[in-house]
């Protein structure tokens, strides 16, 4: 058994788009009470978010830009960003509990009192600087990297949803304690049209940025051949104390606005080596935070698998939740694959820790 915190308030209900908005937070609900059902709430421990205070995410983001959320939150109209993120009535409220949730989950660790956390309400990885982007208003991946900076010296982000993660890119670009991995479908017109080979960091943040830029059909077959040759070796130079896994569940076959094809077998075959990984390099210290997922259902047996993997929890309600099957990649999809692999390749490795840290 592996200690773990599940961060959960019914607050988290709240962050949920009106109308045909495709963020919905029935998945949420849903791996809510699939703990119920698979009896996993019996192994987790459920814990509040700490009570949220403006001040949680003005470490990344502007004081206008939060004021300008505050206001349209009372309002209850307009936009936040150029177009996708629409305010609604007391999203302000509902998306400072989300950060908490994380920022809770930083602190549970960093405090030793755990070695696992999961805030299925993270993962809000687009948000930027200034504004909100792509159904994201605060950037707790970011926010959350911060904080635990202030105890940790090496944390690293795996961000496994099927968007690039360019909110937390953009607010990390050139921090020196933080490795930044993002797999995500790459092609043309595709939101939100950055992430390729060669960003990959700035300043003390150099090497530091590692975008795997993946064609639509990837499948498991492709996407765990560039994780095992592209992200393995950077967390083993590296060498992080802490590792954040942004588990979107949009990298999924049946996702309706991504096409990277994964199943859930692709998907719990990377956490399990990122959760190896963790135990024998980090300390254990590992955190899951949610993140987009349109198809509701693969989303939160995406999550429920996510927290019976750092759980060590296996039975026959656990396995039930899986696909059918693994998915493959097509030959002209698998060479595309591999150009993205020997591209990254030529790139120098992230810095290892010196030898008396
Ligand atoms: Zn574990
Ligand atoms: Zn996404």
């Amino acid at each position: 058994m592996h200690e773990t915190a599940f961060i959960w308030s019914d607050g988290f209900l709240n962050y949920s788009f009106p109308g045909d908005h495709p963020f919905k937070s029935y998945r949420e609900k849903k791996v809510r009470e699939l703990l119920d059902v698979t009896g996993l709430s019996n192994f987790v421990t459920l814990i509040e978010p700490d009570p949220p205070t403006e001040d949680q995410v003005l470490s990344v983001h502007d004081r206008e830009y939060v004021n300008l959320v505050k206001t349209l939150s009372i309002k209850g109209e307009g936009l936040l960003d150029s177009g996708d993120t629409p305010a609604f009535k007391g999203i302000f409220e509902a998306s400072l509990l989300r950060v908490s949730g994380t920022i809770t989950a930083v602190r549970l660790i960093a405090e030793g009192k755990f070695v696992h956390a999961f805030n299925v309400g993270g993962g809000l990885h687009h948000a930027k600087k200034n504004s909100a982007s792509g159904f994201c208003v605060f950037n707790d991946v970011a926010i959350g990297v911060k904080k635990a900076e202030k105890k940790f010296v090496r944390v690293a982000i795996v961000d496994l949803d099927g968007h690039h993660a360019d909110g937390t890119q953009q607010l990390l670009y050139s921090d020196p304690r933080s490795l930044k991995v993002s797999l995500h479908m790459y092609h043309r017109g595709f939101f939100p049209g950055t992430g390729d080979v060669d960003e990959s960091g700035e300043g003390e943040g150099e090497n530091l940025t590692v975008n795997v830029p993946l064609p639509p059909g990837t499948g498991d077959e492709a996407y765990l051949l560039a994780f095992d040759e592209i992200v393995m070796p950077r967390l083993r130079a590296y060498s992080p104390q802490l590792i954040f896994v942004v588990l979107g569940g949009d990298s999924h076959y049946s996702d309706p606005l991504v096409e990277l094809k994964l199943s859930t077998h692709g998907y719990m075959q990377v956490l399990k080596k990122i959760h190896s990984f963790a135990e024998s390099r980090s300390g254990g210290r590992l955190i899951l935070l949610g993140g987009g997922g349109y198809n509701y259902d693969a989303t939160a047996r995406i999550w429920t698998l996510g927290l019976a993997e750092i759980l060590g929890i296996d039975n026959d309600s656990i396995r039930s939740l899986h696909d059918p099957f693994p998915t493959t990649t097509i030959p002209f999809t698998y060479n595309k694959v591999l150009q993205v692999i020997e591209r990254l390749k030529e790139l120098p490795l992230p810095p290892s820790p010196s030898p008396v840290s």
